[in-house]
């Protein structure tokens, strides 16, 4: 056991009284409240962070209009560039910290942590290329008056955009939406999720030593009913980009209306994942492990629907049993851990309530299924495996958001597919094999909006990720999502 001490940076960073960062300026919040943020390792207080409510909404709202219609308006594209690849380089250079912090406020593991980090890196330099490369095009248009016209199409920042995210990926989900933002030249407002609100905050330290223009980027602290949704419901806000729960989704899209601000969603998940006979079944058994283990389970992709074919049911299980307790439950700042805790007490109880009822319903219970003995300190769970063959549990439905996977058994091709689409979600979906067109065939059949054939978990800034059905609205990432941080006009010029 070798738990890392904390870096002396990262105290004098849980030292400072954690303000809202609106304007450029450290404020603290109007109603002089805060909040305590507990450390899931040891349900331990080790901070707090201003309660933002709506009139500081309005404030950071108010800051990030005037940076857009100000300063922020003349910065050309390739100052644009390397404002963000400044701040690629002080995150990169601070990344240490940015991990024992994601660490303390998450649980996840140092290591889980660095990649989170490398992934945010990875998009920012990806959007930070694109300033320079938003560009119209010219019109081959027929006017019936027959005069020559010239028309083109002008890129157009959206204005200032509302970022809402929550807990399970507290850096990189911010980077998601904030990147694209800041290549586009729009202004941003981000609210982090109360639950691991402390890197946006570092992040917003670096942003704003990166030297950008005061009030392109606010960072308000706060609760979805006092913050979130008057943030989502206001009359100044042009874009909304939203990743979170179906259900609070839902709320998203209908505060939206007031002034029919654009609007995207990455929403929740319930992903199946594909044995076939042909696979290679050690391989594919490490890997639904990996994609339903992976951050506690915590992850809108994590493979937690895993259907196997009769033939190579009790070998897969055997791998995964064994994968499944193979996984050493602990604090994520120790360096043996390969699994942290759930993120907090609220979540622990979701996880726990689910495997009940799983037993209640009928599952067996293959592996897990309690937190580790000894380990009440922390919101401990052990990585639990679930066999419900005729998927008849409510753990083979519901999104549980933690180390559950239920597997299912299937012997006929479309009713597997049938039953692998069977879901109101569709965000991600996957498939062993070692056939070329069972691999090609299911994909095109799964609805869902990323595949993977003999991997998971694969996300990269050139690659769109979101949902069918009800796990989104739109893309984030790839190059289409400059349009949804753009609005496209039209230009007529009568040159008669
Ligand atoms: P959540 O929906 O409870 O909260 C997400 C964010 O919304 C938080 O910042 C919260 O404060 C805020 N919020 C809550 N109520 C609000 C309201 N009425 N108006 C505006 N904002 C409000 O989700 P969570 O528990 O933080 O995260 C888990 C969920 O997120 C899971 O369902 C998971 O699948 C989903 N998720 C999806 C993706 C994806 O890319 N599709 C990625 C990560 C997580």
């Amino acid at each position: 056991m070798a738990v890392v001490t904390i870096n002396s940076d990262v105290e004098r960073f849980l030292a400072q009284p954690k303000k809202l960062y609106i304007g450029g300026e450290w404020v603290a919040a109007s109603s002089g409240a805060t909040f305590e943020i507990e450390n899931p390792a040891n349900k331990q207080v080790f901070a707090h962070c201003a309660t933002a409510v709506e009139a500081d909404i309005d404030a950071a709202v108010q800051a990030a209009r005037d940076a857009f219609n100000g300063e922020w308006s003349t910065v050309q594209p390739a100052q644009r560039s390397i404002l963000m690849n400044r701040l690629a380089a002080l995150m990169e250079a601070d990344s240490d910290n940015l991990a024992q912090i994601l660490t303390l406020d998450n649980g996840k593991t140092l290591l889980h942590a660095k990649g989170e980090i490398a992934a945010a890196l990875a998009i920012l330099r990806y959007f930070a290329g694109w300033p320079s490369k938003i560009e119209g095009s010219t019109l081959p248009v027929s006017p019936r008056s027959g005069a020559p016209m010239f028309a083109y199409t002008r890129k157009e920042a959206v204005g200032v955009c509302a970022l809402i995210v929550p807990w399970n990926f507290p850096l990189s989900m911010c980077l998601w939406k904030l990147a694209p933002a800041l290549a586009t030249g729009c202004t941003s407002v981000l609210k982090p999720s109360e639950t691991t609100p402390l890197a946006a905050l570092r992040l917003a330290e670096l942003f704003d030593q990166a030297g950008f223009p005061k009030g392109v980027f606010n960072v308000v602290t706060g609760f979805g009913d006092r913050a979130g949704a008057p943030l989502a419901a206001h009359n100044d806000v042009d874009k909304i980009a939203f990743t979170g729960s179906t259900q609070v989704g839902k709320m998203i899209g209908q505060a939206a209306l007031g002034n029919m601000k654009k609007v995207s969603l990455e929403l929740g998940g319930k992903s199946p994942n594909i044995i076939m006979p042909d696979a290679d079944i050690v391989r594919a058994a490490q890997g639904a492990a990996d994609g339903i283990f992976y951050n506690q389970g915590q992850v809108c992709t994590a493979a937690s629907r895993l259907y196997v074919h009769d033939s190579v049911l009790d070998q897969t299980l055997e791998q995964l049993a064994k994968h499944g307790s193979g996984y050493v439950v602990g604090n994520g700042l120790d360096s043996d851990t390969t699994i942290g805790p759930l993120v907090s007490a609220a979540q622990h109880g979701i996880v726990s309530n689910y495997i009940a009822k799983a037993v209640q319903e009928g599952a067996e219970l293959i592996c897990g299924g309690q937190a580790p003995a000894g380990m009440d300190h922390g919101h401990y769970m052990q990585p639990t495996v679930f066999l419900d063959k005729a998927e008849q549990t409510c753990i083979a439905r519901e999104e549980i958001f933690g180390p559950v996977v239920t597997v299912m058994s299937w012997s006929d091709t479309d009713e597997l597919i049938h039953r692998a689409n069977n879901s109101d979600f569709g965000l991600a979906a996957g498939v062993w094999t070692n056939n070329l067109q069972n691999a090609h065939r299911i994909a095109a059949q799964l609805k869902a909006g990323s595949v993977y054939v003999n991997c998971w978990n694969v996300v990269d800034p050139a690659a769109p990720f979101g949902g069918y059905k009800q796990s989104g609205w739109g893309r984030e990432m790839g190059k289409n999502v400059i349009d949804a941080y753009t609005e496209t006009k039209s230009v007529f010029v009568d040159l008669s």
